[in-house]
């Protein structure tokens, strides 16, 4: 019992806004207080080149050459949009990098209660098309092939980065450990009292902190994605912020969130935007070709989880 509290002493963690989110990085080694600072600076640079937002990002210069040339990127960016692009392959499209368009005109949480006309949506409709991505492996340069279009890693970003913080800290000789990445946990190890981490699956209706159950994981990364966190509703509908490429409009099903759990948190947070487009019973291949289980939780509370999960989710 003394040994387990001294152990548990041992924690420190920090708190750092990036991607634009709050993350959260919990060791259990103070000697190793560095690594953490490591992590955070990495998650940094991961932001400055994938931002959508940032002027001089590797996404800005991208956009801002559309329709018109080739342009030098990072070898990170590069290959997260390869990744993502493959993964537009093997989801029908569901995911698609290329819906930035879209998400500008929609703006949830930016434009109140703004849903665009029939046209408009039309109009950025035309630009989402993930075969318009250009890519030369040897220049590791990238094109967009129509003026206006420009890319969006909002779904798949946190995930890389999250793969990355894991990376740095175990290289640092880091044994357990609990990373939260705007929603995107990944674990290291196990608790130092040698438990499982337990990881709560928000109730999607209820305010921050409710759980609907616990997950029980090692060495496993948890990532939720939710329509109760970034929307507005308007005349009875529920406007919120994973669109279908297929409508240009926020996904209209009876989901309320997806929680994906593999070992890859880049494939997890891919996952559960395209989950949340194909709903559960189109999810299935997905989820089998990535090695993955998944929550799922409709408007009226009902959870569904995958064989591979229901031992280690207790209600
Ligand atoms: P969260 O940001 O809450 O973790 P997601 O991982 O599902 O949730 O990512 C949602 C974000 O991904 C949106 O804010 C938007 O930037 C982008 N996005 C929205 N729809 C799609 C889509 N169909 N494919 C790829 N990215 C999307
Ligand atoms: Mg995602």
């Amino acid at each position: 019992m003394m040994l387990k509290k001294a152990r548990m002493d041992k924690a420190i963690d920090k708190v750092f806004f990036a991607l634009g989110t709050i993350n959260y990085i919990k060791i259990f080694d103070f000697a190793k207080e560095d690594a953490i600072e490591k992590a955070i600076d990495r998650v940094t640079e991961i932001d400055n080149r994938m931002s959508a937002f940032k002027t001089e990002s590797d996404l800005s210069k991208l956009s801002r050459n559309s329709g018109e040339r080739f342009q030098n990127i990072h070898k990170d960016t590069f290959q997260l949009i390869r990744k993502a692009v493959e993964f537009s392959d093997l989801s029908n499209g569901a995911f698609d990098i290329t819906i930035r368009p879209l998400v500008e005109l929609w703006g949830i949480n930016k434009k109140g209660s703004f849903v665009p006309s029939e046209i408009e949506i039309q109009e950025a409709l035309r630009l989402v098309d993930y075969q318009d991505i250009q890519l030369d492996s040897e220049s590791l340069s990238a094109a967009l092939k129509n003026q206006g279009q420009a890319l969006d890693l909002g779904g798949i970003a946190k995930g890389y980065a999250a793969d990355e913080v894991k990376r740095i800290l175990v290289e640092n000789g880091i044994q357990s450990a609990m990373v939260n990445l705007g929603g995107n946990v990944i674990t290291i190890g196990s608790r130092p009292d040698g438990q499982p981490w337990q990881v709560g699956i928000q109730n999607p209706i209820a305010p921050t902190g409710n759980y609907l159950g616990v997950l029980s994981i090692t060495d496993k990364t948890v990532v939720t994605s939710g329509s109760n966190e970034r929307f507005f509703i308007k005349d009875g509908i529920h406007y919120h912020h994973i669109l279908d490429p297929r409508t240009g409009k926020p996904v209209q099903n009876s989901l309320l969130s997806v929680t994906a759990v593999c070992t890859c948190s880049t494939d997890a947070d891919a996952l559960t935007t395209a989950l949340f487009i194909l709903g559960p019973e189109k999810s299935m291949p997905l989820l089998q070709k990535f090695r993955a289980e998944a929550i799922f939780v409709t408007d009226d509370l009902t959870v569904t989880v995958t064989n591979g999960l229901i031992r280690h989710f207790k209600i």
